[in-house]
């Protein structure tokens, strides 16, 4: 069974494969908006409303733990 998690707002999401997050950091550093913080040893996107749907994030992390969708990039 997956272990994925989704932090939406609207039409623009973000869900975290969490069985493959290793917590390294990548998508909390290049993410310009803060929307990453570390939990409990998993990413959490609890700030997802502050995105500015740029991808950084989806394309840094080495684990593809994370799949963005975006409401209009
Ligand atoms: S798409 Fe950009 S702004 Fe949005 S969560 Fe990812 S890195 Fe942050």
């Amino acid at each position: 069974m997956s272990n994925v998690k989704k932090w939406e707002d609207n039409d623009n999401w973000v869900e975290i494969d969490l069985d493959l997050c290793e917590a390294s950091e990548e998508c909390v550093n290049v993410c310009p908006a803060e929307v990453y913080i570390i939990l409990e040893g998993k990413v959490n996107a609890e700030n997802i409303v502050e995105c500015i749907e740029c991808g950084a994030c989806q394309d840094t992390c080495p684990y593809n733990a994370i799949l963005h969708h975006f409401a209009w990039r």
